[in-house]
């Protein structure tokens, strides 16, 4: 068995009368990601370390932000088509691991759904898929509540 690991990182500006998406589903908030898509930093994050992993470039050149198609997609459906890709080569997700950066709101009690709806999107079983908070200890542009991101590192198998 071959074993390959890809990284992937995202970040959006937060915004006020923005759907805070994160992992696949809507948590309540006052602010979400400005983005082009709904900005779901973990989907876009793990979405890059998939492409990464499988050595399939990454999220912009298979779903550039200049195409009207992509305009407030669900970005789980980027997650549908990278996994149609490693079905293609034969690669397997054996785990993923991530970590969202925030300052508010608490993420961990939202995890059991996201971890769901990610894992569907994958047609993995849910416990492949490891996610964490963080926060930004009130530093930078993510602690002053202005930026979310993430980081994901995924592990797959030929
Ligand atoms: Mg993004």
């Amino acid at each position: 068995m071959s074993v390959r690991c890809g990284i992937g990182y995202d970040l959006h500006r937060l915004a006020e009368g923005r759907k805070l998406i994160i992992g696949g589903i809507e948590v309540p908030f006052d602010k979400g990601p400005v983005g082009h898509s709904d900005g779901d930093v973990i989907a876009h994050a793990l979405c890059d370390a998939l492409l990464g992993a499988a050595g399939l470039g990454d999220i912009g050149t298979h779903f550039p932000d200049t195409d009207l198609k992509w305009k407030g997609a669900n970005s789980l459906q980027f997650l549908e088509y990278a996994r149609k890709l490693l079905d293609e080569k034969h690669l397997a997700i054996e785990h993923v691991d991530a970590v969202v950066i925030l300052e508010r709101p608490k993420l961990g009690p939202h995890f059991p759904k996201m971890r769901e709806a990610l894992a569907k999107a994958l047609r993995v079983p849910a416990e492949k898929i490891h996610l964490k908070a963080k926060t930004n200890e009130g530093v930078d542009a993510i602690g002053r509540g202005e930026a979310i991101a993430a980081h994901v590192v995924a592990t797959l198998s030929l």
